[in-house]
């Protein structure tokens, strides 16, 4: 299955309550299928719903910023949440919900095979390690996974609506480029167009992490 034939699949999702709850529609992920470092935030808000891609309220106004500082950009990037759909009044998701679109989360991750995951905050911190550890005491360093290398960072929610937490916020991202940097610079893939020939193969994309 393809990460788009993926994203067909979900498109009219029922397997939990949130599709009866006032969803307007799933929000998959956007971004570079063949991206190196994806980012996974909670869920999406009131305007994620309406539009239909994480990210583009006020919160992803900052990550937009908060990436630039990093020298990405989202085009570079896939963007992703735990869970697909908006739960009402942007309440927090509940166990049933993560367990439901958790598998979900974790074929996204297969099929991009990304090198480096930043997770946003708790939700996605907690969900891709397995257990409860507080985003404060791991955030901002890279813990190497089996598959990939997990990137725990505050989520840009917490900068805008806890004025102490943008600075440290901002600090992630300081260390996630010197991360980067140390790593080896990305380069973005490029985004196959139908019927073209691709003009790198993934595993030539980039160098990260030396492998
Ligand atoms: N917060 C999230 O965690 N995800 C979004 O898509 C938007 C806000």
């Amino acid at each position: 299955m393809t990460l788009q034939e993926l994203a067909t699949s979900l498109h009219d999702c029922q397997r939990c309550k949130l599709s009866r709850l006032g969803r307007s529609q799933v929000v998959f992920g956007t971004g570079n299928p063949h991206a190196t470092i994806m980012f996974v935030g909670e869920a999406p808000g009131f305007h994620e719903d309406r539009l239909g891609e994480p990210f583009v309220g006020a919160a992803g106004k900052l990550l937009n910023d908060l990436l630039r500082s990093a020298g990405l950009s989202r085009d570079d990037v896939y963007i992703a949440n735990v869970i697909k759909c908006r739960p009402p009044n942007n309440r927090d998701p509940e166990p049933d919900e993560v367990e439901t679109c958790k598998p979900f989360l974790m074929q996204q991750i297969q099929m991009i095979s990304p090198k480096l995951v930043c997770t946003l905050g708790n939700w996605a911190t907690q969900t891709l390690l397995g257990r409860k550890v507080g985003i404060t005491k791991i955030r901002g360093q890279a813990i190497p996974l089996s598959e990939f290398v997990m990137f725990p960072m505050l989520h840009p929610a917490a900068g805008l609506h806890q004025g102490g937490l943008l600075e440290p916020l901002r600090e992630d991202f300081r260390k996630l480029k010197t991360y980067l940097e140390k790593a080896g610079t990305p380069k973005p893939a490029p985004v196959p167009v139908p019927g073209t020939a691709p003009e790198q193969s993934p595993a030539d994309q980039m160098d990260l992490f030396g492998s």
